[in-house]
């Protein structure tokens, strides 16, 4: 058995080759500008479904409604 054989994993955010090692302190992505587009993805996401929530609740407050139909 070769004991010098690495693990090489790939950056979830651009795909390239990522020793699994010491060397590598952001694995297992290849830097850390990928680890921070991933956790921005997230942060993203989060958002993005937080507002369609938000607004999906505006559509149908009661309230907006009764505002529409008094207004015209
Ligand atoms: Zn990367």
């Amino acid at each position: 058995m070769n004991k010098n054989t690495v693990t090489i994993v790939k950056c979830p955010t651009c795909q390239k080759n990522v020793e699994w090692s010491e060397k590598s302190l952001y694995r297992p992505f290849c830097s850390k500008r990928c680890q921070l587009i991933d956790l921005g993805d997230w942060a993203a996401e989060e958002h993005r479904i937080a507002d369609k929530e938000l607004t999906e609740q505006d559509l149908w407050s009661e309230d907006d409604l009764a505002d529409l139909v008094s207004k015209h």
